[in-house]
């Protein structure tokens, strides 16, 4: 039913860079044996996932949305597939994002966009637009997504669908392209907080070929979104996060789900985090000078892509490695290869990398002391609902400002999940509810988004 869906639809939303109809159906026939013959098998064995193009796949494409990668053919399975195969998941194909996850919009991804279902000429968000769009497009229950600055929780935001973001180190990283490696988390994708829960625990655990990885038990996320309950609990609503610069409809919805959580039984504070002022600042710089130095790899070498520079006959290594990182890598890779490499360079690291990193820590302080007021912290996750193709192409910082509310949980490393809160009475488009814990605690996430279903 899946890839009957994306036969008919996908033309139009192109949600996949590469669909796997073949191994999806034998790997759904091999469940269906195992099932016929008895065995008692995972609970999502035989539900087929989407998985993000940022994740290797054994000998499924794995591009990144990169020019530069077309073609590639991983010899390896990331820890996050590996763990769905184990499930019993069946991988219908690979989903579109921006280049190398970097981008609010799929606008950068290099093989065109993806567009939103509830509105062909808008967003599905980014840089997983590839899979809120699978999902709000129906065709597929369940995708993989990786959030580096609310490239799950952005996306599922402006296409009406629920994503989290766990606590960094909660899920693996082995696999996985690194974008801003101390930033990049993977998590799961679904229509519904249960579902998402589900996955949650299929893709977490600890994992020794990651050293970031937690060696710490899952945190019991499917049992809080089954019990859904949030009587007595603190709900926290960040003062920098609402009012001016949200969109009225955004925060009509925003103020009726805290109601809601009111009405169930929770109680409601207000905390101040003065440092979220100063996040997308500081992101913007962090996130370039890991991600200059992660993509360095990409030398025309070793992996996808290699170009001959014209009119040199003999070319030094030095000389295809700049013709095919030219060719290779789009605008916005190379806005931030220049940005990160120039904040990370002998004269500026302390003044732009090293203040950034003491504004991750007065984050991270904000967070620390805003825990203690309250068990979760919430607020509209985009400022808006989904804009417009060409909106804010061409302004990068114009396409920086919709993460304003998502990047502080990757600063801070504690988990993040969003959910939908309704449609914006202004023009019919779905708003997303953030909801934030503390690191290790992210079944808070789903008692309360259980609640608010
Ligand atoms: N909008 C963010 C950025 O462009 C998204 C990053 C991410 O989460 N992959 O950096």
């Amino acid at each position: 039913a899946c890839l009957d869906r994306t036969a008919a639809v996908d033309g139009v939303v192109h949600s996949y860079l590469h669909v796997d109809a073949e191994g999806a159906l034998a790997a759904a026939r091999a469940i269906d044996e195992r099932r016929a013959a008895g065995e008692s098998l995972p609970t999502l064995a035989g539900v087929p996932i989407a998985v993000k193009d940022v994740m290797t796949t054994k000998g499924l494409p794995t591009t990144c949305g990169s020019k530069i990668l077309e073609g590639w053919i991983p010899p390896y399975d990331s820890t996050v597939v590996t763990r769905l195969k184990a499930a019993g998941m069946p991988i219908l194909g690979k989903t579109n994002l921006d280049e190398f996850a970097m981008g609010s919009s799929t606008e950068h991804s290099a093989y065109g966009p993806s567009r939103n279902p509830w509105d062909l000429d808008r967003i599905p968000g980014g840089s997983g637009g590839g899979s809120s769009s699978v999902i709000a497009s129906f065709q597929a229950p369940l995708a993989t997504g990786t959030d580096t600055g609310g490239s799950i929780r952005q996306p599922a935001a402006v296409t009406g669908t629920v994503g989290t973001k766990p606590t960094y180190g909660g899920v693996s990283r082995y696999g996985l392209v690194a974008l801003a490696s101390s930033l990049d988390q993977a998590g799961p994708c679904a229509r519904t907080v249960l579902d998402t829960a589900l996955l949650h625990e299929v893709m977490a655990g600890h994992d020794p070929m990651d050293s970031t990885s937690i060696d710490a038990p899952v945190p019991a996320v499917v049992e809080a979104a089954r019990r859904a309950d949030v009587s007595g609990m603190k709900i926290g609503i960040i003062r920098e996060l609402t009012g001016d610069g949200f969109q009225a409809g955004v925060q009509q919805r925003f103020d009726e789900a805290v109601q809601h959580l009111v009405d169930a039984g929770a109680e409601v504070v207000e905390v101040s985090c003065p440092s979220f002022t100063y996040a997308l600042a500081a992101y913007y710089l962090i996130l370039p000078s890991e991600a200059s130095s992660n993509l360095a790899k990409f030398d025309a070498m070793r992996y996808g892509m290699r170009v001959a520079p014209q009119g040199i006959d003999d070319p030094s290594a030095e000389q295809v490695m700049a013709a095919t990182r030219d060719a290779g890598f789009g605008d916005e890779v190379k806005r931030r290869i220049i940005l990160g490499t120039y904040a990370l360079s002998s004269g500026y690291y302390d003044a732009y990398y090293g203040s950034a990193q003491k504004v991750r820590r007065l984050i991270a302080d904000d967070f620390t002391r805003s825990f203690e007021a309250a068990d979760v912290l919430v607020s509209p996750t985009a400022p808006t609902t989904a804009f417009a193709f060409g909106d804010k192409i061409d302004d990068p910082m114009a396409m920086y400002l919709n993460d304003i509310a998502t990047i502080p949980a990757n600063l801070a490393g504690v988990p993040g999940m969003s959910l939908p809160s309704g449609l914006a009475p202004e023009d019919g488009l779905p708003v997303g509810f953030q909801i934030l814990a503390p690191a290790m605690q992210d079944q808070r996430l789903y008692a309360v988004g259980a609640a608010l279903e």
